[in-house]
């Protein structure tokens, strides 16, 4: 049998048969993996608060045919301030499930694994919880190697002027090209600042000012971005978000 030892991050937990759970995680070393954590569901399971979504932890899986089977781990860190924040625990949540919608089971992506962590990190720290998200989303993008396009329009290469954003290619055409009727207008601020997530990431993300206009815009870019090409719409996470006013 196989064996997997590996930091990992809980995505997502549900109940499986009667005693035990079935629990994503995004690992350093193997990607996404589902994992049954037999009799976990007990009240005298002493893995119980390892295996709740949004605790980072070293797992020790063994690889069956079609699944893993949870053996042992430990805690490295729960995130509680975020477990007690509505709105910051609806964020990560958000990113739990943009991570485990972009990457295929058995894709290793331990870039990924420490987008999440760095990210969750900083939603524990900044004061912005939607500038985090910001930030979060065009990394991703960049991850899964499916970035926009910022430089000009992407036609002519015109650097001046209004831009339209064509979300099927993942460019900017400008005023005087033609553009298709699923491209849309998109404010010079907004690939600004889309510009300096791309380039700075996390770094000083704290001076990174993002108005509520352009956050919409950058969400935007990038959901349609998600949807084009690799078919990802109709985020859970994201329904919450707008239901409750936060994206
Ligand atoms: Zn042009």
């Amino acid at each position: 049998m196989t064996e997997l030892r590996s930091q990992a991050v809980v995505l997502r937990v549900r109940s499986f048969k009667e005693a035990d759970k079935l629990v994503t995680l995004l690992t350093r070393d193997a990607g996404l993996v589902t994992a049954v954590a037999r009799g976990s569901r007990k009240t005298n399971s002493k893995f119980a608060a390892l295996l709740e979504p949004l605790t980072l932890g070293n797992f020790l899986l063994h690889q069956g045919r079609s699944l893993y089977t949870f053996i042992q781990g430990e805690i490295i860190k729960a995130y509680r301030s975020l477990q007690g924040d509505l709105v910051r625990f609806a964020y990560a949540q958000y990113f739990c499930e943009l991570c485990e919608r972009s990457l295929l089971e058995g894709m290793p992506s331990g870039a990924l694994f420490m987008l999440l962590v760095t990210a969750l990190e900083a939603l524990e720290e900044d004061s912005s919880p939607v500038r985090v998200a910001r930030c979060f989303e065009v990394s991703l993008l960049a991850e899964l190697g499916i970035s926009p396009d910022l430089s000009g329009c992407s036609n002519c290469g015109s650097r001046q002027g209004v831009y339209h954003f064509n979300p099927r290619e993942g460019v900017l055409l400008c005023a005087a090209c033609p553009h298709p009727v699923e491209s849309y207008p998109v404010s010079a601020a907004a690939i600004a600042i889309m510009k300096r997530l791309q380039e700075m990431g996390f770094h000083r993300l704290s001076v990174c000012v993002i108005p509520s206009g352009e956050s919409k815009e950058i969400h935007r870019m990038v959901a349609d971005l998600l949807m084009h090409s690799l078919g990802i719409s109709r985020l859970k996470t994201v329904d919450f978000l707008q239901q409750t006013g936060l994206l």
